[in-house]
């Protein structure tokens, strides 16, 4: 499936982010062989651990919940860290970033679906957080690129098009009213296997796919 997955994605000039989290690191280098180089991982153990065995050009995204304490493992080589969803978070790696004299690119992870979750913000939350970095502090060590999203794991097309279509406009938003000069905030991470294509349709930029380039997960 890779291949039609990457031409899918070339063809819409989204990016494709493989999602490696539960595969070897042999698995992973036989995608790095067909010359995929971003991979997306949730645990910041398995990241590292990948992150030491496999070859150093590999572009690095985390997607799962990352605990501030934990900022520091990954602060010297993360690519993108998408699950942003904390003022805290901004600060720790803002901190780590200029430790390691790296700016790091994140983005905002917003709650889009209908189940229930504990992680992710909504608009309000993305207001309050965003109003008090831009005037609390001079961030120059993290760099906000966009928003991430998950929507509700259902096969009802309308559901998964109003939820992509709502993180969208939160995009258009903020974009709008804290980043018009920023050209680097441009990125909507959504859309997973099940539904990538309806996301690409509503306007993301980059996608996750793990199951349906490596195979049902065990
Ligand atoms: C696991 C995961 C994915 C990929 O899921 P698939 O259904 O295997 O494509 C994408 N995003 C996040 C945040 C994930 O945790």
């Amino acid at each position: 499936m890779y291949k039609e997955i990457l031409k899918y994605t070339k063809d819409h000039g989204v990016m494709l982010v493989a999602v490696s989290k539960t595969r070897s690191a042999d698995d992973i280098m036989k995608l790095y062989n067909e010359d995929q180089r971003i991979f997306g991982e949730n645990k910041v153990q398995e990241l590292t651990e990948k992150y030491n065995l496999l070859p150093k050009d590999i572009k690095w995204h985390l997607i799962g919940h990352l605990q501030s304490n934990k900022v520091k493992y990954i602060a010297p080589f993360i690519d993108m860290i998408e699950s942003v969803d904390s003022e805290d978070l901004i600060y720790m790696i803002d901190k780590e970033g200029r430790k390691n004299n790296r700016v790091i690119s994140v983005l905002l992870q917003f709650h889009i679906a209908a189940e229930e979750s504990k992680f992710g913000l909504n608009l309000p939350d993305a207001k309050n957080l965003l109003t008090n970095i831009l005037h609390k502090y001079n961030l120059s060590h993290v760099r906000i690129c966009g928003v991430m999203g998950m929507a509700t794991f259902t096969e009802d097309i309308q559901q998964l098009r109003d939820e992509f279509k709502s993180l969208k406009t939160i995009f258009n938003f903020l974009k709008e009213n804290y980043f018009v000069e920023d050209d680097h905030f441009k990125e909507i991470s959504m859309g997973m296997s099940g539904d990538y294509e309806i996301a690409i349709a509503e306007g993301s930029t980059m996608v996750r796919i793990g199951s349906a380039i490596f195979g049902v997960r065990s």
